[in-house]
């Protein structure tokens, strides 16, 4: 089953609003309305751009989607600081990005907020992009397919097969975002290729081969083309290289 390619910048903590227009106008004017019937594409900007990105995409009726970068477990109430489902649903997020390495990190988040977080998003519409990866010492010791499936069947956890539907996969190695060092093809098309095996053995063939697998860690122009290749990449999550208006739109015209 052919699946529909993804390519998703995650802007991470960059760029105002005014930044931000700029660079959603560069993009839509670097890809032709042709593009998108074989890539979707999608900016995930921070919080405070969303409004913004929004106006434009929807004045403009641009083709490129927008999503956030963390959502709230909760729908609302005293959780200062935080955002919610609904609120971004009502804001036309299509993404949300569940359980970035660096949120586990940096915030402590664990498997079972990552669950709480995907089911929060799925109740309101918004499709979660649930990263999973290992530390290198992980995959020194050999323990990445083991480390990676188990998160994602952590992240999951109690959904039914049509919520798993609306599921994007990012496979992102630790050691591979943000250092430059990425994954090589045969790397990645491993650990995406045993993700949608555990999807099979837990959800069906057919719901796993729906559901688009992802790479992230370290993706530019020079390298997009090979990783996507591989039978059981879909896409890619970029980070960095989503920045630059025309390094990202060369990297979705390779991919
Ligand atoms: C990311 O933050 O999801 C990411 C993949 O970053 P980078 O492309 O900069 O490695």
């Amino acid at each position: 089953m052919a699946r529909k390619p993804l390519i998703a910048g995650n802007w991470k903590m960059n760029l105002n609003h005014l930044e931000a227009i700029a660079l959603v106008q560069k993009i839509a004017f670097s890809l032709p309305e042709k593009y998108y019937e074989k890539v979707d594409v999608t900016v995930l900007p921070p919080f405070t751009d969303i409004r913004s990105v929004q106006t434009l995409v929807d004045g403009d009726k641009l083709l490129l989607t927008y999503g956030a970068q963390d959502v709230s477990p909760h729908d609302s109430g005293a959780y200062t600081g935080d955002i919610s489902a609904p609120m971004l649903a009502k804001l036309g997020c299509t993404y949300v990005v569940v359980g970035h390495s660096e949120r586990r990190e940096y915030h402590g988040e664990t498997d079972e907020l990552v669950n709480k977080k995907v089911r929060a998003a799925l109740k309101h519409g918004l499709s979660p992009i649930v990263c999973v990866g290992e530390q290198l010492e992980v995959r020194e010791a050999g323990g990445h397919i083991e480390h990676t499936t188990s998160q994602l069947i952590a992240a999951l956890k109690g959904l039914k097969t049509e919520q798993v539907n609306n599921v994007v996969v990012a496979y992102e190695p630790v050691w591979a975002i943000g250092t430059g060092r990425v994954a090589t093809p045969s790397d990645a098309e491993e650990v995406c290729a045993a993700l949608r095996t555990a999807l099979a053995d837990k959800y069906g063939a057919d719901l796993a081969q729906r559901v688009r697998v992802l790479y992230g860690g370290s993706v530019k122009s020079s390298n997009v083309a090979d990783l996507v290749k591989c039978d059981n990449v879909d896409g890619a999550l970029v980070g960095g290289a989503s920045l630059d208006g025309e390094e990202f739109t060369k990297l979705c015209a390779l991919a």
